[in-house]
């Protein structure tokens, strides 16, 4: 018989400070819960902790609609489960493209089999309302819009009214992307009018990942009801997954039982923080941030008027390596921080300040690395002034 290949030591992961893209902390609060007994999926007791995490993520999404409830699996999930929900061949959709997250919407998109019609963007700024209009002119009979509000991988955040505005115009559902904003910056599901969203747990949520909390309104449920194939994964199939978290309590699939607990626990920290509060600390924190590395000599990579408090994004410096300082702050700091992805690749840094992690301290401590990751390549950066500049920004 084949044996384990060694003796394998007991898990005792590093207590990173993961100021990436994500995952980022999680509050010992939630890691507790997860170590509580487990309960059956259709226990009276899972029960209401899934009518509580129901109510609780449609405050932080800020709606009514009846069908909120978290997809078992992580962000992209939830990307899956609403577009594939509602496209099917021979719909046709628009998709804004000015980064990863709306390269795979287009991805998935088209797995679809519908039509997709891409508005590309530069990587670090916002997709124009222009550029949507003028798709929607092309393609009038567009059944969906889908954009990306908060764009982890250039650190943009798209400004939402006027597309909603013309893709409604237009008859047309929006779905959209929150999984670095949800938590982190205003989200405002049923005052946007958005029939669709989808988000992640280990973003400006802090949790771990394994969830993706979803959201449809009475229309995208309409769009959902009136497909004339069945969603062609078993597994994501909306119309199933609402008889279990709906009414009936229809095993579909085991639910995720500590997840569960988890998310509800995350989610209950936010409500006693109060969403508003929340965003007006990812905004100070990352304003302190900005301000710091530009007092350091490094500058900002995403279009200014339209940077995500979540997770800022910063040009790799001339002569300086990205991986070699991504190691620095790894191995002398324990703290990780995201190089670039795709056409961006070792030109920015990426830096979540994202939910539990978005601190001041933690802002003190990615400046002084990020200073000292700098001056050991002989980039002259001054720990100093960007605690200074911070200081102030905090002080005003
Ligand atoms: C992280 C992320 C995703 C994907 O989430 P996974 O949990 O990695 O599957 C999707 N969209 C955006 C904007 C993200 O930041």
């Amino acid at each position: 018989m084949l044996e384990p290949k060694k003796k394998y030591g007991e898990l005792a992961p590093s207590e990173r400070i993961l100021l990436g893209a994500g995952p980022s902390g999680v509050d010992p609060r939630v890691l507790r819960v997860m170590s509580t007994p487990l309960l059956g999926h259709l226990d009276p007791e899972f029960i209401e902790i899934m009518d509580d995490t129901g109510d609780l993520l449609r405050y932080v999404f800020q709606t009514e609609n009846t069908m909120t409830l978290p997809m078992s699996g992580t962000g992209s999930a939830g990307m899956d489960t609403v577009l594939s929900n509602l496209l099917e061949p021979g719909d046709k959709a628009i998709v804004a493209f000015c980064g990863v997250f709306g390269e795979r919407m287009i991805d998935i998109a088209q797995r679809t089999g519908a039509e997709v019609k891409v508005v590309s963007g530069d990587w670090g700024r916002i997709i124009e309302a222009e550029q949507i209009e003028a798709a929607f002119k092309e393609m009038p009979d567009a059944k969906l819009l889908a954009f990306v509000h908060a764009e982890t991988s250039t650190g943009i955040m798209q400004p939402v009214d006027d597309i909603v505005r013309i893709a409604h115009e237009h008859g047309a559902l929006v779905a959209m992307d929150c999984v670095t904003s949800l938590g982190g910056a205003p989200v405002w599901l049923d005052k946007w009018g958005i029939d669709a969203a989808y988000s992640g747990t280990q973003k400006c949520i802090s949790c771990p990942p394994g969830l993706s909390p979803i959201s449809m309104n009475a229309r995208a449920q309409k769009a959902l009801n009136s497909r004339k194939t069945a969603v062609p994964s078993w597994y994501l199939d909306l119309t199933m997954i609402e008889r279990y978290w709906g009414k009936e309590r229809f095993y579909h699939h085991t639910a995720p039982i500590s997840m569960a607990y988890a998310l509800r626990e995350a989610l209950r920290i936010i409500a006693e923080e109060g969403l508003e509060a929340r965003w007006a600390r990812h905004e100070k924190n990352a304003q302190a941030f900005t301000a710091g590395c530009k007092a350091m000599g490094l500058e900002p990579f995403a279009q200014e008027g339209y940077r995500l408090p979540s997770l800022i994004t910063l040009k790799v410096p001339a002569n300086v390596d990205d991986a070699a300082a991504r190691k620095h702050l790894l191995q002398k700091f324990n703290i990780e921080i995201s190089g670039g992805l795709g056409p961006v690749k070792g030109q920015i840094w990426r830096v979540g300040l994202m939910g539990s992690n978005s601190t001041s301290k933690n802002v003190f401590l990615a400046l002084t690395a990020l200073a000292s990751a700098l001056n050991a390549q002989g980039f002259k950066a001054s720990a100093s002034a960007a605690l200074e500049a911070a200081t102030a920004v905090y002080d005003a």
